[in-house]
């Protein structure tokens, strides 16, 4: 091996080190949707269907009254979207309200809402204005409340939870430039001063929302590293960080293209000394801190999916239907009904995901990393498709900003600031093909535990047949069941209209499951390289958890009487038809498509074989310009491997 080859596969064996040593392990129950990758369908996990307590649900409802006034009255966001600013009195009211305590104890000084009920405040709140749910999500979703809950000692908790519910705002700091969703490279350092009292923090954090206006910050850092098993690996370590201490200096306020009034910083830490006692949770354990707290952090993006895909749904539905062309409103058109058809049932499949997810986190027994993730991406991806259909049936309208609607005496329709607030949940808090190889690590954690040293070529001849031996055992009894089992009628005809797709989720779970198995026999190690692959297997179990999803609530509606029960049946069940068709596609191209050849392809592209075909226009970037900041010293080279942390 060359020189150069040894320290990349060091380096990439390292990041995957860091990787698995930061997964999150402890649960009771197991989670639905891993074992819905794995052929079982535990419809047991989500049905009876996990509902808010009426008392949560009644301390919700009246914040939620006094959340709308507040927002009604007091925030204008056609304004604060043209100015790039929320104003101070706008921060003050809701300090008052205390939307920055939302999800922190009462204890506290907190409002002490459960996540179902903070999921509602982000949707409502979203559906008013995007800048405020990234302001308050930045704050407690991912910044300092929500990991210091989870694992701040009492005298921390003590010292900063009511601070922060009284509005003193946070921000979690955890992107450099260098370092965006591999995040176990961060190179920001935490030295231990000598006297062992402090630490001293250098680097530079990139993207920090909040972190021009926050006081206190969550900033990860390198520490000391560890040795395992004659292995050195990386150590990330969270702090607590008073944003007013000599060295924290806010270098740059970025802008984007939406999302105008977020306080987003580059923030340089010089010599910053930091406390001790102002780790959080302990040394080392900075990532599997950060990634767990993304594990609940991103079902704020769901719920804010949700509010996207009402809001765009009453838009169309009422658009289409006054809007006359061609002799008809567009709407009677078919290809206008279709978008109209897939964005109503979305929308309804959307929210059953992101509340059937805050539900089970509420519960707080099972693993829900995977429902989380899933429904991150998927209610994005979806509400992404829902957002850009809803522009392209408002026309020129669609594309079209607000004022000037309103100037020339039309409703203020806001689709275009709508669609630049959205686009960027693709990306954050994971993007969306971070989030699939995230997912795709879970779902077959159970076949790497069992079969993991078969497809490892470091494995010796002795544990390779000691690993046969066991993976035998397992797959002896396993496999069978993948192939037999009722999945027809009469099954599951307690639910009536709705049974059917419950038979198909189950029909369908045991059907990716094999082809998991099938596709781990064939590529072993090469597996976690065919991304496209993985990224089918993630997209069929989405869809089918979003049908398990929209079955159970569409049934605990109807169990609840009222003539909205029998339409969230119907909605349910056009939503399953479409998934169906999705699913049934899916699966046909997972071992009958262009991936290989499009990849080899690519790479005569990136190698510049065919820039012939951008000749004709304006050239973009000057000769001899870098794009991407050069990577740290010990950056892994080639494709990441399966095992990467979820991004932030
Ligand atoms: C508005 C905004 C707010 C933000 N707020 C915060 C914050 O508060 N705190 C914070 O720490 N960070 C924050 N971020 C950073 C954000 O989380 C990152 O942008 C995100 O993690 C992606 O990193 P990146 O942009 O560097 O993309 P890169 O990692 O450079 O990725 C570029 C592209 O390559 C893809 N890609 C990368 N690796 C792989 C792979 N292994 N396989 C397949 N595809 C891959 C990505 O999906 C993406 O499409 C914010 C960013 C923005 C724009």
């Amino acid at each position: 091996m060359s020189e150069k080859k040894e320290s990349t596969a060091d380096s990439e064996a390292k990041s995957r080190a860091v990787a698995e040593d930061s997964r999150e392990e402890e649960w009771t129950s197991p989670s639905f949707v891993q074992e819905l990758f794995l052929g079982n369908f535990r419809l047991d996990l989500i049905h009876p269907y996990p509902a808010q307590s009426e008392a949560d649900k009644a301390k919700t409802d009246a914040y939620l009254e006094k959340l709308e006034a507040f927002l009604r009255e007091n925030v204008n966001p056609t304004e604060i979207d043209r100015t790039g600013e929320i104003p101070a009195e706008v921060l003050d009211g809701l300090r008052k309200i205390g939307v920055f305590g939302l999800k922190i104890p009462e204890e506290y000084g907190g409002v002490g809402l459960s996540q179902i009920g903070y999921g509602r405040a982000i949707e409502l709140i979203t559906s008013w204005d995007g800048n405020l749910t990234a302001l308050i999500s930045a704050h407690q979703s991912i910044g300092v409340p929500q990991p210091l809950k989870m694992f701040g000692t009492p005298e921390q908790k003590k010292k900063y939870l009511p601070r922060l519910a009284a509005g003193a705002v946070s921000a979690f700091a955890l992107t450099e430039k260098s370092v965006g969703s591999d995040p176990a490279r961060v190179t920001t350092t935490a030295v231990e001063s000598e006297d062992g009292s402090e630490f001293i923090l250098n680097g530079e954090k990139l993207w920090c929302t909040n972190g021009t206006i926050a006081e206190l910050l969550v900033v990860m850092a390198r520490t000391k590293p560890k040795l395992k098993n004659g292995r050195e690996i990386p150590q990330i370590t969270a702090f607590i960080v008073e944003a007013s201490s000599p060295g924290v200096e806010v270098t740059h306020r970025c802008r984007f293209m939406g999302l105008k009034a977020i306080q987003n910083a580059v923030i340089k830490l010089d010599n910053v000394r930091v406390p001790k006692e102002n780790i959080l949770w302990a040394e080392g354990k900075g990532l599997k801190l950060a990634l767990m707290t993304l594990n609940t952090g991103r079902l704020t993006l769901p719920m804010s999916a949700t509010a996207g895909a009402k809001i765009c749904t009453e838009i169309t539905r009422k658009w289409a239907s006054e809007r006359v062309q061609w002799g008809a409103p567009i709407g009677k058109h078919e290809a206008v009904a279709k978008m109209l058809g897939e964005m109503a049932a979305n929308a309804f499949a959307i929210e059953a995901m992101a509340e059937l997810s805050c539900l089970l986190a509420d519960r707080g027994s099972n693993d829900i990393r995977l429902e989380a993730a899933i429904a991150k991406l998927w209610t994005t991806e979806v509400g992404w498709k829902i957002v850009d259909d809803t522009l392209q049936v408002r026309g020129g309208r669609g594309y079209e900003t607000e004022e000037s609607l309103k100037a020339r005496g039309e409703v203020s329709v806001p689709v275009e600031r709508l669609m630049r607030d959205f686009r960027i949940n693709r990306i954050f808090e994971g993007s969306s093909e971070i989030m699939k190889l995230f997912i795709a690590r879970e779902a077959v954690d159970t076949h790497l535990a069992v079969a993991g040293e078969l497809i490892d070529p470091s494995t010796s001849s002795k544990d390779r047949a000691a690993a046969f031996a066991r993976a035998g055992a397992f797959y002896a009894t396993w496999l069978p069941k993948q192939y037999v089992g009722w999945g027809h009628w009469p099954r599951y005809g307690e639910f009536g209209k709705l049974a059917p797709w419950f038979r198909y989720i189950e029909r369908g779970s045991k059907k990716l499951a094999r082809n998991m198995f099938y596709a781990m026999s064939r590529y072993q190690a090469k597996l976690e390289r065919k991304q496209a692959l993985l990224g089918r297997f993630v997209d069929i179990g989405a869809e089918l958890f979003a049908m398990a999803a929209t079955c159970v609530r569409a049934d605990a509606l109807r169990a609840q009487g009222g003539p909205e029960g029998e339409k969230a049946v119907r909605l349910a069940s056009i939503f399953c038809r479409q998934a169906r068709m999705r699913v049934d596609n899916l699966f046909h191209q997972l071992f009958n498509n262009v991936d290989a050849s499009t990849y080899r392809f690519a790479q005569e592209v990136l190698r510049g074989e065919h820039a012939w075909l951008e000749e004709g226009v304006f050239q973009m970037i000057p000769d001899g310009a870098r794009l991407a900041p050069e990577p740290p010293a010990t950056a892994p080279a080639g494709e990441a491997p399966m095992a990467v942390p979820s991004g932030q």
